[in-house]
């Protein structure tokens, strides 16, 4: 368990009094308010700021029933939560997971704030979840329960005020479903504008070129931009990295391309290993037919102690969050911890790599490659036009870079390490919009 002595747990502590609102010490959202918190204290923005940030604005849970293909009928539950929209409309993904709680969308939507924020881009943030394992369903099933939970969710997603996008879980063709179904129930004026609902759709129905390597190809750039400045060179570097879905495998693809050697994988089905490297193409091809890295026919089997321990130069989480906890810590030999899901690491094993002197390159500049891309989307949708592949990363390239820069930055500027100056560059931004804006009334 772990326990709060940090000067971000106190300040997520003051807050949640004055609010008198219940906390939990172990609880994902109070620790990651915690953090958000700890960098406002250190830019001493106006209390007001740090109360509107400290809850989501809206909170929605909806049920709703489908009948299966076997005749019975299931109630399904679903969350949006929609954090801030102070610098334009909510954006965030929307997961599929049979294990999803409230608390947990809250902190990814609160992420999407500082995310967007500090990419600059002109969104909010938001996270959607539905309670459900996709692999469970069939395709027929699934298309009900995607086009029931758009229908449910009615006007609180739009294009001009809350956008989804795919997370873990869902995918390019339910986010086609989720547009159609909002198309249908449009305006017969708004018909157009209307596909921008969503992004990360097909390609051939409105999506974007570069879409789906867009967080892999985001991270590699960030690394670009940071590496050198550490004295690593791209080219010539080990890793391992947890999770092999889109994220993970895009990443390990892109990494291919620059010389990188991926040492160990691991996912839910267990962990292998290659000292001569593990072939990141024919891995994607394994884990498309057989759903997971077990029994990948050029790597051995190893524990999930020995993966943690192998020695590396990065260690990329791009799972699930929270999948590096203390315990993992202690065993990890890295220099750098990248991390590519959101919130992949408990404050205490952020505390203790850090004090090993552990980098750590933080989530929402790690992986916000995706939603940058989803801009790209949005936008083209909004002007009926379509950007070629080059086009879309010499962008995401400038945006990456750009956030990368400011981080380092920051922290140097308020003498802090990497994960506050991240949020510290995004309150900044969330700040200065407050004061022109105002709060009304
Ligand atoms: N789900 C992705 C994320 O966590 C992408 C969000 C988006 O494209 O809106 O950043």
């Amino acid at each position: 368990m772990e326990s709060c002595i940090t000067p971000a747990c106190q300040s997520a502590r003051d807050i949640f009094h004055e609010l008198e609102e219940h906390y939990d010490e172990h609880n994902l959202y109070f620790q990651t308010i915690g953090s958000v918190l700890e960098a406002a204290d250190a830019l001493k923005v106006p209390h007001r700021l740090k109360l509107i940030l400290t809850q989501p604005k809206n909170e929605i849970m909806i049920h709703f029933p489908v009948q299966m293909d076997d005749g019975s009928w299931q109630l399904f539950k679903g969350y949006r939560v929609q954090h801030n929209n102070v610098l334009g409309p909510y954006k965030g993904g929307i997961r599929f997971h049979p294990e999803v709680k409230l608390d947990e969308v809250k902190t990814l939507s609160l992420l999407m704030t500082m995310k967007c924020a500090l990419a600059r881009l002109p969104y909010g943030g938001a996270k959607g979840a539905l309670r459900v394992d996709p692999r469970s369903l069939s395709p027929h099933e699934l298309q009900k329960v995607t086009r029931r939970l758009t229908a449910a969710l009615g006007s609180n997603i739009g294009p001009d005020h809350d956008i989804p996008a795919p997370d873990v879980g869902t995918n390019a063709q339910i986010m086609a479903w989720m547009a159609d179904t909002y198309i249908n129930f449009s305006d017969s004026s708004k018909k157009t504008t209307a596909l921008g609902v969503v992004t990360g759709k097909p390609l051939e129905f409105g999506g974007s070129e570069g879409r789906e390597k867009a967080t892999g190809q985001g991270l590699v750039y960030v690394l670009d931009a940071l590496l050198p400045g550490m004295q690593m060179d791209i080219g010539q570097l080990t890793y391992s990295l947890i999770g092999y879905g889109n994220v993970g495998s895009w990443t390990a693809r892109l990494l291919k391309d620059r010389g990188s050697k991926l040492l160990t994988v691991m996912d839910h089905t267990g962990a292998i290993y290659n000292a001569d490297g593990i072939d990141a193409d024919a891995l994607a091809e394994h884990v498309r037919a057989t759903g997971g890295v077990a029994q990948f026919k050029d790597a051995e089997a190893i524990s999930n102690e020995n993966f943690y321990s192998t020695q590396v130069d990065l260690f990329i989480p791009a799972a699930l969050e929270q999948m590096v906890d203390l315990e993992h810590a202690e065993h990890m030999s890295c220099k750098v911890l990248v991390e590519a899901a959101n919130a992949p690491t408990t404050p205490r094993a952020e505390r203790y790599l850090l004090d090993k002197g552990v980098q750590i390159l933080p989530a929402i500049l790690c992986n916000s490659g995706g939603v940058t891309v989803s801009y790209f989307e949005w936008k083209q949708n909004r002007q009926s036009e379509t950007w070629d592949a080059e086009d879309i990363d010499a962008r995401l390239k400038k945006i990456m870079t750009a956030a990368a820069k400011r981080v380092l930055e920051t922290a140097e500027r308020l003498d802090c390490n990497m994960r506050v100056a991240s949020y510290a560059s995004a309150i900044e931004h969330i700040d200065k919009v407050y004061k022109v804006r105002g709060v009304f009334p």
